[in-house]
């Protein structure tokens, strides 16, 4: 009899143990936050197939709610941060976002951020968390390019596979990524390539960091360049960027854009340059000036995809400009802004592009 009640009392505890060990690897899911920011992954039309409608319109607890499996992934929560489509992107959301991210990524209860975004301006915002987020844990933003209530609207599965990526442990320590149709983007190389469809961004250069199919997700490689927990760059404590602003070369451009923007007040311009960050004889006249009054001038190109050079055509040393190394103009703003929150030479801009 005796004998008989240790063995219940051992089945019992391993039913027990049994039934606690599924229920906390139920409960073990990882802890992802998602902080909306607008764009047409919250837009809404009054057609289905229609292309007229208006980012931003859907509040982020909807979109989660929206997309079947989502909470297998991770433990949800959703943060409404703003709902403007990405042109009306800002560097006060920007420093909002960015301690936020610091504020959650700090504490052992979150193990990745996704952020949804419009994608106009997506790769500045990923380049510019890229450059300050304190963190190895996964930060992912994805968007849309269909809006929600479009046919075969892309953005439910996005915003499925950024999930996806920001709860995979494997994901740590690649910096800030970008996750739409299917493929996973580095901050520093994405672009958007191509204005409507839903294949908008790639890495041309580069190349993909991996892919993610359904949530599956592979990791290829490392991505480029120094980021989030090397990075130099910082913001606690800043409420404000300095101006720059991007002025873009054309065959017989005008010069006096320049003028105009040294008079205003720019700290920074950067040279949506031709070719290898060239420019029209006046143009580099007018930047020989803004540089002699302080104002520090990058070279990048127009051209969708390369470098620019060190002293090409144009020679750096005499005009003082700096090269944007492999920046394109929108994101070599992004640094210049962030670079001139302390004093530096030309010489040592030079060297923060090349790094990164
Ligand atoms: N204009 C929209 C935005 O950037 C476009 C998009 O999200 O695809 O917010």
């Amino acid at each position: 009899m005796k004998q008989m009640n240790t063995i219940k009392t051992t089945l019992l505890a391993i039913v027990f143990v049994f039934a606690h060990t599924i229920a906390s690897a139920q409960t073990k899911l990882p802890n992802v936050i998602i902080l909306a920011t607008g764009g047409t992954i919250a837009g809404a039309g009054a057609s289905s197939t229609g292309s007229a409608y208006t980012s931003g319109q859907v509040k982020i607890d909807t979109m989660i709610n929206s997309v079947p499996n989502i909470r297998k992934l991770a433990n949800l929560k959703g943060e409404q941060l703003s709902n403007v489509g990405s042109q009306d992107m800002s560097v006060k959301i920007w420093l909002d976002l960015a301690k936020r991210i610091n504020q959650l990524l700090a504490t052992p209860d979150v193990d990745g951020i996704v952020i949804t975004h419009g994608t106009d301006t997506q790769e500045e915002t990923a380049y510019f968390l890229n450059l300050v987020v304190k963190s190895d844990k996964p930060v992912v933003l994805t968007g849309s390019m269909r809006p929600s209530t479009a046919l075969s609207a892309d953005g439910p599965l996005n915003l499925y596979n950024a999930v996806a990526v920001a709860a995979n442990p494997a994901s740590k320590g690649y910096g800030v990524m970008v996750v739409m149709n299917d493929e996973i983007h580095s901050a520093h190389d994405v672009k958007k390539m191509i204005s409507t469809p839903v294949h908008t961004f790639q890495s041309p250069q580069e190349g993909l960091l991996g892919t993610v199919i359904f949530g599956q997700t592979s990791l290829f490689h490392k991505p480029n360049g120094v980021h989030t927990t090397q990075s130099e760059f910082s913001v606690d404590g800043v409420t404000a960027l300095p101006r720059v602003d991007i002025v873009y070369a054309c065959a017989d451009g005008s010069a006096d854009i320049i003028d105009f923007l040294v008079s205003a007040g720019s700290k920074g311009i950067v040279i949506a340059g031709v070719g290898d960050g060239n420019m029209n004889t006046a143009m580099l006249a007018a930047v020989k000036n803004a540089t002699k009054k302080g104002v520090k001038v990058v070279r990048a190109t127009r051209v969708p995809v390369g470098a620019v050079l060190i002293e090409g055509e144009v020679n750096d040393k005499e005009y003082g400009t700096i090269s944007s190394d492999d920046l394109n103009p929108q994101k070599a703003r992004v640094l210049l802004m962030l670079a001139l929150l302390k004093e530096r030479s030309r010489e040592d801009l030079q060297k923060v592009f090349i790094k990164y």
